[in-house]
């Protein structure tokens, strides 16, 4: 029995068609992942030419229903033109498939076709023959369908020579399939169903091929594009005159680092891989503040960084500028960097100079206002107390042992209020001998034992003045609390109605303002206003002097 008489014709019906639903499968799949424009209309082609086939064995199945109006000859060689178009279809195909602009193939189609059309003519409509009707009758659809096989082969290895030695291989095997079909004219039927089984799946198979070479295509131009842009970033950050780093994001690994940046950071004829970002950084929430930004918002610009280098706990200001990018198939940060140390430092000294003041350091008035106000709005119904100093007959101190050691005994006043009083207390020169205090979360009486504290410790303050005598000195101070008032301008002038009460009442003492207090006459207030200049400067008139070189002034009076 003749192997291919297994399958009855049944069987061969139903792997013919499910062989061809998976060749469908297969196309759909293909067109629907990949974008080029060609090869789908090669695909068009081909589903059409396998349309035909179909509809030509129908044809074929039912010719004799058609012969009883048409001559036999014209329905062979409408059967034949059937089978010329799908040849035709096919080599159009296999064309755009081994050259996408199929110029040459298309040459080749057109010869053939012509000679296919002209033989169709001649064997079924001028010299009618049968055995070479049947021939081409085979033969023109399977050549057609091995060579969009073979070119489906050729095309997804044709980067590879493993690609090329299959896609020989299975040309030779079409071939086979081809020269068994044509010689084996008596098993028409049975040869026929099997060779669509067998070009179905092979096609389906080659259509997986390409699909996978043009996937890997993609990724190769996606490589090299990556590899051209990591070099282009290579190469710009190599040549700017700015420091500049790229770190991995998730383990801030250094990656790349010009010359300028291993300079900056003492890298020099180091490993630059052994380094991580984050080890520069002085403060750790300072770095992790930067990711954070970075994060939400790609890039950042001119963030400010306390960095020390390799071998250095010496700190300096950074300013940089960092993105998000993509490196070396990584997530990484780009930052590029500009030293700020000496802005910085003039900046801290500008913030000084406009807070401090230069004698003693503590705080100005200007400074002490808005902080109390910035408090006050921050806690709301907070209660809180203040309390004015004043050096008692300063003057005379003045008088007797100079304004140096007058200054001296500001500094020391100064200094031991300072000490004296709660980290979250302010103290500040108000002017002159006075000075002004906050106290957080305090009420009358509690800040009037503070003060009383306070006036005692400086009570016990000793001075050396230049003359090697020892100064001593007291204050008087007045309280005033939040309970009549937060507005702080309110508060200050109690604060200095209650003063005044304590001076009228013989100084050194503190007293807590009331409103029936005698307020401080206005007259006194504008004295003590221009009276409360430094020495130096009450005498030089309107001449600039240097509260800070008091050695000259001294000398002059
Ligand atoms: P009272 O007990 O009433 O406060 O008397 P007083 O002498 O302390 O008060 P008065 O307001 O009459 O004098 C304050 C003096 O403080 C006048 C001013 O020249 C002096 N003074 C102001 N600022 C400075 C300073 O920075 N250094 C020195 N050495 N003296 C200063
Ligand atoms: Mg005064
Ligand atoms: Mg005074």
């Amino acid at each position: 029995m003749n192997s291919l008489e297994i399958f009855s014709t049944d069987t061969q019906l139903q792997v013919t068609v499910w062989s061809f639903v998976f060749l469908c499968f297969c196309g759909i799949i293909f067109v629907m992942n990949q974008e080029k424009a060609s090869l789908n209309k090669a695909v068009k082609y081909l589903f059409i030419a396998l349309g035909i086939d179909l509809l030509s064995v129908y044809y074929g199945y039912n010719m004799e229903n058609f012969s009883a109006s048409i001559s036999i000859n014209v329905l062979m060689a409408l059967s034949l033109l059937f089978k010329l178009i799908i040849f035709i279809l096919c080599t159009m195909a296999a064309g755009i498939l081994l050259d996408e602009r199929g110029k040459t193939t298309s040459v080749i189609s057109t010869c053939f076709s012509i000679v296919g059309l002209i033989a169709v003519c001649y064997y079924s409509l001028v010299s009618p023959n049968g055995e070479v009707i049947n021939i081409l009758h085979n033969l023109m659809p399977a050549i057609g369908f091995a060579y969009v096989a073979t070119a489906f082969f050729v095309r997804s290895f044709r980067r590879h020579n493993l690609g090329a030695l299959i896609g020989c291989m299975c040309a030779i095997f079409m071939t086979y399939i081809t020269v068994t079909n044509i010689s084996a004219t008596d098993s028409f039927a049975v040869e026929h169903w099997y060779s669509g089984l067998i070009s179905n799946l092979g096609m389906g198979l080659c259509f997986i091929l390409v699909y996978i070479d043009l996937q890997k295509e993609i990724i190769d131009s996606k490589n090299r594009s990556i590899e051209k842009y990591n070099r282009r970033i290579e190469e710009i950050i190599r040549l700017s005159p700015f420091p500049i780093v790229i770190s991995r994001l998730s383990d801030d690994a250094i990656l790349l680092a010009n010359d300028n940046f291993q300079h900056l950071f003492g890298l020099k004829n180091q490993n630059i891989a052994d380094y991580k970002f984050k080890d520069f950084f002085v403060d750790k929430d300072n770095r992790r503040l930067l990711n954070v930004h970075l994060e939400k918002e790609q890039e950042i610009k001119d963030f400010e960084i306390l960095v020390h280098s390799k071998d250095s706990t010496t700190p300096f200001w950074l300013s940089t500028s960092a993105n998000i990018i993509d490196y070396e198939y990584d997530v990484a940060i780009y930052a590029a960097f500009q030293d700020i140390t000496d802005r910085k430092k003039r900046e801290d000294l500008w913030q000084t100079q406009a807070t401090r003041d230069p004698l003693t350091s503590l705080y100005n008035r200007r400074y002490f206002e808005e902080e109390v106000n910035r408090r006050i709005d921050n806690q709301p119904g907070q209660i809180f107390s203040v309390f004015m100093i004043d050096a008692d007959h300063f003057k005379n101190v003045n008088d007797t042992y100079g304004h140096k050691t007058g200054d001296k005994v500001l500094m020391a006043l100064a200094s031991t209020a300072e000490k004296a009083l709660r980290e979250n207390d302010i103290v500040a020169r108000y002017g002159g001998e006075e000075f002004i205090v906050y106290l957080d979360n305090t009420k009358a009486e509690e800040a009037k034992s503070v003060a009383d504290r306070l006036r005692e410790s400086i009570a016990a303050i000793e001075v050396i003045a230049d003359s090697g005598e020892t100064v001593k000195f007291t204050v008087s101070i007045g309280i005033a609390s939040s309970n009549y008032t937060t507005d702080i301008n309110e508060l200050v002038k109690m604060s200095d109605d209650a003063l005044y009460q304590a001076k009228e009442s013989g100084r050194n003492r503190c007293i807590i303002y009331h409103p029936n207090m005698e307020p401080e006459p206005s007259a006194v207030r504008e004295q003590k206003a221009q009276e409360n200049v430094h020495p130096a400067l009450a005498k030089n008139n309107n001449i600039e002097v240097s509260l800070l070189q008091k050695d000259d002034t001294d000398k002059d009076m």
